[in-house]
């Protein structure tokens, strides 16, 4: 449920049109919806409120510091990615104790930063890393507290390119090594092993790979205990998917209900880390129809919103659901919805039944809220959209709009062209 509502003719987010927002902000914009993310966050964590848990809201799937801070004060930890990320968690007022820090290509200064914030844990990716993370660590004087990821090769069925837990993938340590690997840290002098994790892809829309996957995860926990290796924290990571069209994934009281259920007997706090379940349809991409093209083979509608905006149609042929802000009894066409980059990969739907639009009306693409803004970039120079947060019947600028200055700010001529 999301609060993206149509009142009378007009598409609202919350108590203001949206129209009023584009008018004022100009398009594209990225539109969120205060009241949906914090009732995802809440309805999400608490699920999960029957036992000892910590929601690390995953913070590569929007990214924005206002986001961060409104999951932050409802007690939200996070789970980051880069250096970068851990950076916009603490400058949104996360605790470091609740960072739990994921990725296969963790640098040294990344290491040495996130040692230094003291971060809850690391979750670790190879054997390299291991070594890399122990040796920072003794340098600085401190022990990294870590897990190891574990792949534990179930087959998540949902896009080949958002699956990470199955052994051709690049993530995680697969789980026939990875008993060696936790003798190997529990030894390393800058090392405290706490947790054990493992995250198998995204848009999952089943609870049966949950559930494989943390049988086999509970397996081998048992497998370090007799071994005298005790885990803490146990982390799920992430996963759980969102209806686009017609996917009818779990709700996440049913993925809680599975995962609480498996977990019987173990003594450990669990760290989930959802991302997309979140955020995703609390966020709309908003676009103004530039022209309208009619051929014998094909309708286009082209937007001033493109792939650099949002890549998702692109990269993965995902579907976004097209609402027109304003309904105005057109009769309805099949058309391609295009942007204005130079690439025929560039649409944000194609084929689509949608009311025959025409120049200067408002498009919303919805379900645009997770990897949206977040996968964004200036492809044909083109400057980032702003974001925006509507509270009850107010909004604010989270991000202003790039300009052309910003662009090339941090580019330079080298003299012999001067
Ligand atoms: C991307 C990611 C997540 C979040 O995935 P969603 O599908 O958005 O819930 C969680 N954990 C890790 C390690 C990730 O890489």
């Amino acid at each position: 449920m999301h609060d993206f509502v149509y009142k009378g003719k007009s598409l609202y987010c919350e108590d203001v049109p949206v129209e009023r927002i584009a008018a004022e902000v100009g398009t594209p914009l990225y539109l969120y919806s205060r009241a949906t993310l914090e009732r995802h966050f809440s309805v999400f964590d608490g699920a999960f409120s029957a036992v000892p848990h910590l929601t690390c809201y995953s913070v590569k799937a929007c990214s924005n510091i206002a986001i961060l801070r409104l999951f932050a004060r409802l007690g939200a930890g996070v789970d980051v990615v880069s250096g970068g990320e851990i950076f916009r968690a603490l400058k949104a007022g996360v605790p470091p104790a609740k960072i739990v820090y994921s990725g296969v290509g963790k640098k040294r200064a990344e290491i040495e930063y996130a040692l230094q914030c003291d971060i809850l844990q690391f979750n670790v990716e190879s054997a390299q890393e291991l070594e890399l993370i122990s040796q920072v660590a003794e340098a600085l004087g401190k022990k990294a507290r870590i897990a190891l990821r574990i792949n534990p090769d179930v087959d998540p069925k949902t896009h080949p390119y958002i699956s990470t837990g199955l052994k051709k993938n690049k993530f995680g340590i697969k789980i026939e090594a990875a008993l060696d690997e936790y003798t190997k840290a529990a030894g390393l002098p800058g090392i405290q092993v706490t947790g054990i994790a493992c995250h198998i892809g995204s848009q999952i829309t089943e609870v049966s790979p949950f559930v494989d996957a943390l049988k086999r995860v509970k397996a081998f926990v048992q497998a370090l205990s007799a071994r005298g290796i005790a885990i803490a924290y146990l982390d799920i990571g992430g996963g759980l998917g969102i209806t686009y069209n017609e996917e009818t994934p779990p709700h996440p009281s049913e993925y809680a209900g599975a995962v609480i259920s498996e977990l019987q007997g173990m003594n450990c706090t669990l760290i989930l880390e959802p991302g997309r379940v979140i955020v995703g349809n609390a966020g709309a991409l908003v676009a103004r129809v530039l022209y309208t093209k009619k051929s014998d083979a094909k309708n286009f509608i082209v937007v001033d919103a493109a792939m650099n905006d949002l890549v998702r149609p692109s990269l993965y042929d995902a579907f976004h659901e097209i609402r027109p802000v304003q309904i105005t009894g057109a009769p309805g066409i099949a058309a391609d919805i295009v942007g204005p980059i130079c690439e025929s990969g560039d649409f944000l739907a194609r084929s689509r039944q949608i009311p025959d639009l025409a120049r200067g009306e408002l498009i919303a693409v919805m379900s645009a809220g997770a990897y949206g803004f977040s996968m964004s970039s200036n492809y044909n120079s083109r400057p980032r959209a702003a974001e925006v947060l509507v509270s009850g019947d107010s909004f604010s600028v989270i991000r202003q709009r790039e300009t052309c200055e910003d662009m090339v700010r941090l580019e330079s001529i080298p003299d012999y062209l001067t």
